[in-house]
């Protein structure tokens, strides 16, 4: 059962910041609410107030800005499967947003919520990872830029300061000389494990692997890019990388910091890295 709560509906950053200073613990934060009513009908959560920040402006915006793409934390996952800007950019996002949940929670859930909720079964994050993305942090004194790696603290747990708002994530827009893919697998509601794979390549006649990014998601408590598995892959050719690729998978799922939990034994998870890993880099190398 919902218990009752007032409902709060600042206009600035600077109000719902506000907000949360005020109320401290007995308020949360309201953008889609799909995770936040749910664990509050359950009464795993009890808030007084939840501070509805959807009427601020401009936070859903999805647009091309000195050279990266930023995504208001507000936008909805449907917004960004439709975002002229992302289909032309950032494919690979689009792809990942059309498989995040279900219709109904892609209409109203947000990517900030998403991120901030930092539910461990989750899509968005790892693929974040590989793209190098920084995340703005804004309260009434200002705003910070958090990279993507230092936002995950735990399950359940980002280096959001109570008083702080997640605004917008910045991506720098990738280079044409790469290709980038992310693969999930899972036969529950969420994502089992997901993986993310990025390569960057020489601008030369003969192709080489100037840089490998890889990050797991859902296996663990957060997701994590696993640099041991990247270091195999960088300066080789294709064809030399292919041959590589269970390695570095393998590596990937022994880095995956993986859990047993219900989607599965930690080995378990560890082999579906390995083989999300290889079919993600053939997918990455292919669009490339
Ligand atoms: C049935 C189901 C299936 C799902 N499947 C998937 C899946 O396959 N893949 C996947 O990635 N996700 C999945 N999800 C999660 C889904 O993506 C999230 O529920 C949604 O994105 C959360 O956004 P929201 O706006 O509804 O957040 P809310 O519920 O409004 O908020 C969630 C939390 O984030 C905080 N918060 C929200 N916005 C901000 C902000 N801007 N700044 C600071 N804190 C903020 C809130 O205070 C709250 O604690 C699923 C969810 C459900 C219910």
């Amino acid at each position: 059962m919902l218990r009752r709560f007032r409902l709060e509906e600042p206009d600035t950053i600077q109000a719902a910041s506000d907000l949360l200073v005020r109320f401290g613990d007995a308020a949360r934060l309201y953008a889609g609410g799909t995770e936040l009513l749910l664990v509050m009908k359950e009464g795993l959560v009890r808030y007084e107030r939840l501070i509805n920040i959807k009427q601020i402006p401009n936070l859903n915006q999805v647009k091309l800005d000195n050279g990266a793409i930023s995504i208001g934390a507000l936008a909805t996952h449907r917004e960004l499967t439709v975002s002229p800007v992302l289909r032309e950019s950032l494919p690979a996002l689009v792809q990942m947003e059309n498989n995040v949940a279900n219709i109904r929670v892609r209409e109203v859930g947000t990517i900030g919520g998403n991120l901030c909720f930092a539910e461990p079964h989750a899509d968005p994050g790892t693929l974040l990872l590989v793209l190098g993305a920084k995340l703005i942090a804004a309260k009434k004194t200002g705003q910070r830029e958090i990279a993507v790696e230092n936002f995950f603290r735990d399950a359940y747990e980002t280096s959001l300061e109570s008083d702080e708002l997640l605004t917008e994530i910045r991506i720098p827009r990738p280079s044409a000389a790469g290709g980038l893919a992310y693969l999930k697998f899972g036969y529950l509601e969420r994502p089992s494990v997901g993986v993310a794979v990025r390569v960057e390549f020489n601008g030369g006649e003969k192709k080489w692997i100037a840089e490998a990014r890889i990050a797991v998601g859902c296996a663990g408590p957060a997701p994590r890019r696993v640099e041991e598995a990247e270091a195999p892959l960088k300066g080789k050719s294709i064809q030399e990388a292919t041959h590589l690729i269970d390695e570095a998978g393998g590596i990937a799922g022994r880095a995956s910091q993986a859990i047993s939990d219900l989607h599965g034994s930690q080995e378990y998870k560890e082999h579906i890295v390995q083989v999300l890993v290889k079919r993600a880099f053939q997918q990455a190398v292919q669009k490339s």
